[in-house]
């Protein structure tokens, strides 16, 4: 639900796979998951067990959201909560059961208290407050509605307010204030939702066949391209992953673009004077990020409900970003300054962070303040390193490095961020403190991409970082300079199950913690070494 970006900051200048197959997810998930949040539904309704677990207040009502069926029948099913028809933000939960009876909830709400629904301010008045604080052009009407503001000990009523614009570097901006309704205090602030759908079937052609074309990118070498014969051209639309296309945005900010064609199925030149050379990047990325969640999660695109995302390049002038908006289902690319010190920003990983951002706005949808935010950042993070791993493309090998692909004449070492010492990009810490939550989220990140890097590959040095100071010992918060990788694999699928099974909005780094620790359990057993690594991993990073 978010538009996220991708910050540019200064920079300096196999695995085990032993899962206990009960728990591995279910690939025909479509079919078993109406059945699935039906059960939960009535095991709620009933006001029993599940519904004293989820804390149910005597006017909530619980709406399903994402749902996981494990291969031996348990069932998570994840819920928005509604107190007297307002949403409650910070009130989602995961209803955990098995044949009908109730394992458990994740959640962070911790009171079944709400407040009064009588909004001492009017809702101009907080679109005013909150107008305050944006300070710039407004691109749509502000709009402001009732919510259940609990991501705090004791919930609040207060008023959501959208407010909607551009940042001086292109970016949109569609930020969610939310105003409480009696003090008129600002309580918390992201980035958030656009209401306008823009089409999404881009420009199908009655008829049209899969086909094959050759991409020959800007940062990924020569790559297959999985494009659409339309007539007697080829549209860069791809059948086999849900119809997910390509569209030239022509430098402009607003409106979809239009949607790549060519004649002879050969895509860009590998140079700037073709403006299709970066939709091939992007194209790619997107396909192959789809085929990671696939390959190694068992998900079926974004949403997990088979249908492909569109990718928007040559977004705005010199744009020295990139970002996913949930609202188009897109992912949007800039071009950078063309190569002179950025290039566009269309690389693996990137494409990969993007697309990873909807897998979490499907799932956990970790709100985009705070430590949760931090963990939304580190899952685009992960996810995104893990698809250029997955990839394997000789001309893009894997690393823990954050856009390293985005620098022309890269010596090796120029990254946005750094996984397995964050602090390297001089502002995000390598160890969990208090405060954590106050920093930008992409620095807020560090923590739990440092924890994903020990836990995968354990406290070694990446080659050409010695040069830097970087020793086993500065890896790690604890001295643990023994903890020990249990491959990229099984901590890929830890952390996918805790975001999925375990994590909701509001979850923060221990809340992490417990999530990833009952995830290995689950995949691996509990006392297995990989549920014993991720403790030892959380815990070189000093999230106790
Ligand atoms: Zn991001």
């Amino acid at each position: 639900m978010n538009v996220q970006t991708c910050l540019l900051s200064a920079a300096i200048a196999s695995a085990l796979l032993v899962a206990a197959p009960g728990h591995a997810a279910r690939r025909d998930g479509a079919a078993v998951k109406p059945a699935a949040q039906a059960r939960a539904q009535a095991m709620l309704a009933r006001g029993g067990v599940a519904a004293r677990l989820a804390r149910q207040a005597a006017a909530d009502d619980f709406v399903p959201q994402a749902t996981i069926v494990d291969a031996d029948g348990t069932e998570h099913v994840r819920f928005a909560r509604t107190y007297q028809g307002l949403p409650v933000v910070g009130g989602d939960f995961v209803l955990h059961s098995r044949n009908g009876q109730p394992l458990g909830v994740s959640q962070t709400l911790a009171t079944t208290d709400r407040p009064g629904v009588s909004p001492g301010i009017n809702s101009g008045r907080a679109i005013g407050l909150a107008n305050v604080e944006f300070a710039s052009a407004l691109s749509d009407a502000p709009n402001a509605r009732l919510v259940v503001y609990a991501r705090r000990a004791e919930p609040v009523l207060a008023y959501e307010v959208v407010l909607s614009g551009f940042r001086a570097d292109q970016t949109p901006r569609e930020m969610h204030y939310f105003v409480d309704a009696a003090s008129g205090a600002i309580l918390d602030r992201w980035d958030g939702v656009e209401t306008a759908q823009p089409g999404r079937d881009g420009d199908a052609c009655a008829g049209g066949v899969a086909a094959v074309g050759s991409g020959i990118s800007l940062t990924e070498g020569t790559v297959a391209l999985d494009t659409v014969k339309c007539g007697s051209v080829y549209q860069l639309k791809d059948l086999t992953r849900g119809g997910g296309y390509t569209t030239n945005m022509g430098l402009r900010q607003t409106g979809m673009g239009s949607i790549y064609v060519d004649a002879d199925n050969t895509w860009g030149n590998g140079g700037y004077n073709d403006s299709a050379t970066v939709a091939a990047d992007a194209h790619y990325g997107v396909s192959a990020t789809w085929d990671y969640y696939f390959d190694v999660h068992g998900r079926h695109g974004i949403a997990d409900d088979g249908v492909g995302a569109a990718s928007r390049v040559h977004y705005g002038r010199n744009y020295g970003n990139a970002f996913w908006r949930d609202s188009c289902f897109c992912m949007t690319f800039g071009d950078g300054d063309n190569g002179v010190s950025i290039l566009p920003l269309v690389a693996l990983d990137i494409a990969g962070h993007e697309m990873s951002h909807g897998v979490t706005s499907r799932s956990a949808d970790l709100d985009y303040s705070g430590e949760s935010g931090g963990l939304n950042e580190a899952t685009s993070d992960i996810m995104g390193t893990m698809v250029e791993w997955h990839v394997d493309n000789p001309n893009d090998p894997g690393d823990y490095l954050i856009g390293e692909k985005i620098y022309p004449n890269n010596p090796g070492y120029y990254a946005l961020r750094y996984m397995f010492k964050p602090s390297l990009d001089d502002q995000s810490p390598d160890c969990y403190a208090p405060g954590l939550g106050d920093l930008d989220v992409h620095y807020s990140s560090g923590v739990a991409n440092h924890f994903f890097y020990l836990l995968a590959e354990g406290a070694v040095v990446p080659a050409g970082f010695e040069q830097f100071g970087v020793t086993p010992a500065s890896l790690v918060c604890d001295g643990n300079t023994s903890i020990a990788g249990i491959g990229r694999d099984a901590a890929s699928r830890i952390w996918y199950r805790a975001l999925t099974v375990y994590m909701t909005s509001n979850t923060d780094y221990a809340g992490a913690r417990d999530a990833t620790e009952q995830a290995a359990a689950d995949l691996f057993g509990p006392g297995s070494a990989q549920a014993l690594a991720v403790s030892a991993a959380w815990n070189a990073v000093s999230v106790l």
